[in-house]
């Protein structure tokens, strides 16, 4: 290295003074790369190699980060690590685009994020649409509640992921749904879900001693609301 560059001597002058500061980052930084013998000056540092390995670094650090996240569970269950995927990139609508988002992120209006706001034990934030007592998750909601089978069914027999598939389990259906061949289908398929529980819930409210199951068809649902 030419030793009479100018960054080079404010390095060495810097790093004579054990201050903290940027030349203590940088030893932070080439250390966590693994490539503190450049921090001598002995050896050129590769930026490229240093860019990748700090990449490869953050990604894993980050996918354990998104673990502890309650709201990153769904996401971690459907995505590669491996993998970076934008929604950009695929022709949606904006309101396609936000409702998928909400899927993946957890922020739909399901009783396991609804509940958080009352402090409700995880276990007792139940579908309130059907008597299966199972807690509403995205799983649920896309794929097992049987008062949403109605709108279901036809959208999942079209993305050929309808009942029981030899290997194929929910998370790996909600993985297909939302690869690239699929991904159209599945965000026509979210807003009719997303509207049908609109009025499910609409019908709770007000025909709340109601015996279910089920509350009823969008239509049935429709008809005894203009007969109020
Ligand atoms: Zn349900």
């Amino acid at each position: 290295m030419d030793e009479s560059r100018l960054p080079v001597q404010l390095f060495k002058w810097e790093r004579s003074l054990n201050h903290k500061g940027w030349v203590k980052d940088l030893d932070f930084i080439l250390a966590y790369c693994n490539m503190s013998e450049c921090a001598d000056l002995d050896v050129l540092c590769d930026l490229d190699v240093a860019e990748a390995r700090l990449k490869y670094l953050n990604r894993d650090k980050w996918w354990v980060e998104c673990h502890s996240k309650p709201k990153l569970r769904t996401y971690v269950q459907i995505h590669d690590k491996r993998e970076i995927r934008s929604l950009v990139k695929h022709n949606l609508s904006r309101k396609h685009r936000s409702q998928v988002s909400r899927f993946k992120f957890r922020t739909l209006p399901l009783s396991l994020e609804t509940g958080r706001y009352n402090d409700v034990e995880i276990e007792d934030r139940v579908c309130v649409l059907c008597a299966s007592n199972s807690v509403e998750t995205e799983e649920h909601f896309v794929l097992v509640c049987p008062n949403l089978e109605a709108v279901r069914k036809p959208h999942l027999q079209n993305m050929g992921l309808h009942g029981t598939i030899e290997g194929v389990d929910n998370i790996e259906k909600m993985k297909r749904m939302l690869g690239h061949e699929n991904l159209k289908k599945f965000c026509i398929m979210l807003e009719e879900m997303l509207e049908e529980l609109d009025l499910l819930d609409l019908r709770r409210v007000v025909f709340p001693n109601s015996d279910g199951p089920p509350y009823g068809s969008v239509l049935h649902t429709g008809v005894e609301l203009i007969n109020l």
